[in-house]
């Protein structure tokens, strides 16, 4: 199937099905009309499917360039030592860029393809649950700083994203994981149908991709550049993003914004905001998932969101949900943060 992403100043094609690889030679003749294509991947990802690759890409003159695993691809070394490469094998302002791996392959490579010679054409294939879902979808490239992560980076649409679920059969098992806590907040934020299907665990995985994908898209379409319902896509990264950083990032992403959630819908059903059976519910969803329960200090997280600079001037945004499906933003200040959890403990 083709999601279209209809965007101001550009449109172009999410494919999304089994097997939808086997159309990337015919998807690049429609969009660019050169032979050469530089392909930027990971050892992993290169490891398993380099091979599929230059196969299916025989016709055209391929250039592989191939980075270690793991989020230290995103800094500015590595993004440097891409460019680099890439100019070494002469690569050219029209030529096509190809970012073929996870999230840290898509945000580096989405930010090389904008930056470079002032924006080259590139095509997304996430090949990850978690890039399928969230991060391929949307235009956010981004590598890190020493101040923190995704503090550089830009919005830049591809010419097209493929995701193909047949990727994920050699996905770690941890990584599946970490992918379904988005797929969840995707539900809670805005499907109610894949929050049901979740809840039975009876949904395919195809289903599932494209369901989380719908929502992220319609978001994005109300608001490309994050100023406001792009903030909705933030339910449970408030605690989650402050309970990574906590951990040194020894916890995942996915892990975390599991734990985040819990705690957005806790603090919301503590201000009566969130109805009380959503709490439940969404913690049997994260156990069958394997998503549930890290042993983290609430009040420690406040005051490390509190005290992260974007946050200093009194209240934060959080995103809560008045239902499933229904995201609402809105302020909160620390002191009324503490009384959520106090009162709990002292009961
Ligand atoms: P994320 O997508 O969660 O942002 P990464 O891009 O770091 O994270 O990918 C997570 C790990 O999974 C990396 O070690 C990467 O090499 C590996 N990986 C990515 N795609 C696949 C795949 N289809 N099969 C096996 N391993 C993969
Ligand atoms: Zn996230």
């Amino acid at each position: 199937m083709r999601i279209q992403m209809s965007l101001e100043k550009q449109s172009y094609d999410i494919l999304l099905d089994h097997k939808a690889i086997l159309q990337l030679p015919y998807e690049i003749k429609n969009i660019y009309k050169g032979q050469k294509v530089f392909i930027v991947t990971d050892e992993n990802v290169y490891k398993f499917y380099a091979n599929t690759l230059k196969s299916l890409l025989a016709e055209f003159n391929v250039s592989f360039v191939v980075v270690a695993p793991g989020e230290q691809a995103k800094s500015l070394a590595i993004y440097e030592s891409v460019i680099d490469t890439l100019m070494e094998q002469d690569m050219k302002r029209s030529d096509l860029l190809i970012a073929f791996g996870g999230g840290v392959i898509g945000d580096l490579v989405g930010f090389v393809a904008s930056t470079m010679y002032r924006g080259v054409p590139y095509i997304q294939i996430p090949t990850t649950l978690l890039a399928q879902v969230d991060s391929s979808v949307g235009g956010k490239t981004a590598i890190n700083s020493h101040k923190g992560k995704n503090m550089i980076g830009t919005f830049y649409q591809p010419k097209l994203v493929i995701i193909d679920p047949d990727f994920l059969r050699t996905l770690p098992n941890f990584e599946y994981k970490n992918g379904m806590a988005e797929v969840i907040k995707s539900a809670y934020i805005g499907d109610v149908v894949l929050q049901e299907k979740l809840f039975k665990g009876q949904i395919k995985t195809l289903e599932m991709i494209e369901r989380a994908i719908l929502v992220k898209r319609n978001v994005v379409l109300k608001d490309e550049f994050d100023l406001n319902e792009r903030m909705f896509l933030n339910f449970g990264h408030t605690f989650g993003h402050a309970l990574e950083k906590q951990s040194n990032y020894e916890i995942a992403h996915g892990f975390a914004v599991a734990e985040g959630m819990l705690m957005a819908v806790h603090i919301g059903e503590k201000l009566g905001i969130t109805p009380k059976h959503i709490q439940k519910d969404l913690r049997m969803i994260l156990e069958k998932y394997d998503l549930g329960l890290l042993k983290s200090d609430p009040v420690t997280l406040i005051d490390d969101v509190f005290y992260d600079k974007k946050n200093t001037h009194g209240e934060l945004k959080m995103i809560f949900i008045t239902d499933i499906g229904k995201p609402v933003i809105q302020p909160v200040s620390k002191e009324a943060l503490y009384e959520c959890y106090h009162s709990q403990a002292s009961k």
